[in-house]
């Protein structure tokens, strides 16, 4: 037996197709040993024949409701991780993959550096907007002229908030500031001295090396003016992945001076955006390297630590005894909770359960949701085992939306939606959560391989790329009420949630032989 996804014909079609990428990129993120494993998931994974329909996945739907607790079986997978470290070290050279088809961080650090442009994408969407970028510093009049040719004519320039209050720079509209998916627009300015409309090429450069030199002043800058400043957000893509923060963070991560400069590229026939068909062709005829800030964000993270521990107790639970560490996000200050029991020792196979805080749920006892029976199911199990943790995160309440949207999403609920429509009908995604926080503490605590206690695959996946890599699923099954039937059944079909699995065998009796003592 290889793992569980060789075995489940049923698992989701996504999920499968990102390891298709994965595979093909030959990334060396959370590797396998055996890579045959991730092509033969894919072969599986993307059949559309599978014999395997409705509640042949093991579901526990068919029980009566309410009335069975199942425990799940274990995952006694074979597969042999190879971890990397977590920072990345030389001896592993380059483990960053970008998506396929694109250029990586480290290609588009290096065109940075020679002077010459990067073209940033959000992602591998076909419509995702692509932005010329290079670095303030290195802007000529030639260089101006590429982004007039091939942009939308607007130039700007992206920059730190200390930068914009050194020059006087104000935001066009302080309302905004709260609007994470707007780019922070300021009063536009032109160089004073040396330039004459401001409109030309050449102006323009020379109004964008003045922003960019650290020794400029208020009084060098003429307001309004033909290039527009934008203001990086701290944290740049952790924090926004909009293209004024990636621009920024590029430079930064280059080795040069934090000030950017960008243009949206559009269609030089009908002025549209660039379709990422077009970007690639513009890519390629002037060899620039194109990025993802998806990929961008990847990179960082797996360079910054982004957690710090900030202290640690002794916890006697209502289960049993359990180490509490404490640790608190660089991102946004958020607290967050680890409680580790036994000894994780060599951080070799431990049970872990990745928990998104819901205080309806975990606290309340909200029969909405099966969030706080299986945070404490997740407890029990860990204490019969005698090792394992449980990263607590918070601030993920109803899939990142927050605690008065959840509430309003469960008004949605009582209207007829389910809870993924719900979301969407208040203009969140399905799922708003981010992992990669949760992988940072599991490995501050000394995890390398774990068996993840979820029924959730894309919490799987998402746990990868630290220097983790899961060598289980272990299923999270609690009993299926009248009140949550309706929200499981929604969670299994429309997010590929997994209640139960075809591998038998006990789940205890393996942990305990595990333990000595
Ligand atoms: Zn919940």
């Amino acid at each position: 037996m290889d793992s569980l996804y060789l075995q489940h014909s049923l698992f989701p079609h996504n999920f499968c197709m990102i390891r298709v990428k994965q595979a093909h990129n030959g990334t060396r993120i959370g590797v396998y040993r055996n890579m045959a494993t991730s092509f033969s998931c894919c072969a599986v994974g993307v059949s559309e024949n599978s014999p395997l329909k409705g509640t042949e996945n093991g579901s526990v739907f068919d029980d009566s409701a309410g009335s069975v607790t199942t425990f799940g079986t274990l995952l006694d997978a074979e597969i042999t991780p190879e971890t990397i470290d977590f920072f990345v070290s030389d001896a592993h050279g380059d483990p960053d993959c970008p998506s396929q088809g694109f250029s990586s961080v480290e290609q588009a650090l290096s065109s940075l550096r020679q002077g010459k442009f990067v073209i940033v994408v959000r992602d591998e969407n076909e419509e995702a907007e692509g932005s010329l970028v290079m670095a303030a510093s290195q802007a000529s009049p030639k260089n101006v002229a590429f982004m007039v040719k091939h942009g939308s004519g607007i130039v700007s320039v992206g920059m730190k908030g200390e930068d914009l209050e050194r020059l006087n720079i104000p935001l066009m509209s302080p309302e905004n500031e709260d609007d994470v998916s707007a780019p922070f627009f300021t009063v536009s300015v032109d160089a004073k001295y040396g330039t004459s409309s401001g409109v030309s090429a050449s102006d323009r450069a020379k109004t964008i090396l003045r922003i960019s030199s650290p020794d400029s002043r208020a009084e060098d800058f003429r307001r309004p003016g033909l290039v527009f400043p934008l203001k990086y957000r701290n944290g740049g893509v952790l924090t926004r992945a909009g293209h004024t923060e990636a621009s920024v963070d590029l430079v930064m991560l280059a080795g040069l001076h934090s000030v950017s400069v960008l243009s949206d590229i559009v269609d030089a026939e009908d002025g549209s955006v660039s379709s990422l068909t077009n970007l690639r062709k513009l890519a390629s005829e002037h060899s620039i390297p194109i990025v993802t800030i998806s990929d961008l964000i990847r990179y960082r993270r797996k360079r910054e630590k982004l957690v710090e521990r900030t202290s640690v107790s002794s916890l006697p639970t209502k289960w049993g005894l359990f180490e509490a560490y404490a640790y608190r996000s660089k991102l946004d200050g958020i607290e967050h909770i680890v409680l580790v029991k036994g000894n994780i020792d060599n951080g070799q196979d431990v049970l872990v359960r990745v928990h998104s805080e819901c205080l309806t749920g975990d606290i309340f006892g909200s029969a909405r949701c099966d969030c706080g029976n299986q945070l404490d199911l997740a407890m029990q199990i860990i204490e019969q085992a005698g090792r394992g943790v449980v990263v607590y995160l918070r601030g993920h309440e109803g899939r990142g939306i927050g605690l008065g949207h959840k509430l309003e999403a469960y008004n949605l609920q009582d209207q007829g939606h389910d809870t993924v429509e719900a979301n969407l009908e208040l203009g969140f995604a399905a799922d708003a959560r981010d992992y990669g926080i949760g992988a940072q503490m599991l490995r501050d605590i000394g995890v390398h391989t774990m068996r993840l206690m979820t029924n959730n695959p894309a919490k799987f996946t998402g746990l990868k790329g630290y220097g983790l890599a899961a060598v289980g699923r272990v299923p999270v099954m609690t009993p299926i009420t009248e009140e949550n039937k309706r929200y499981l059944e929604t969670k299994r079909t429309k997010m590929g949630h997994i209640y139960g699995s075809d591998i038998q065998g006990p789940l205890i009796s393996r942990d305990k032989n595990d333990i000595k003592g």
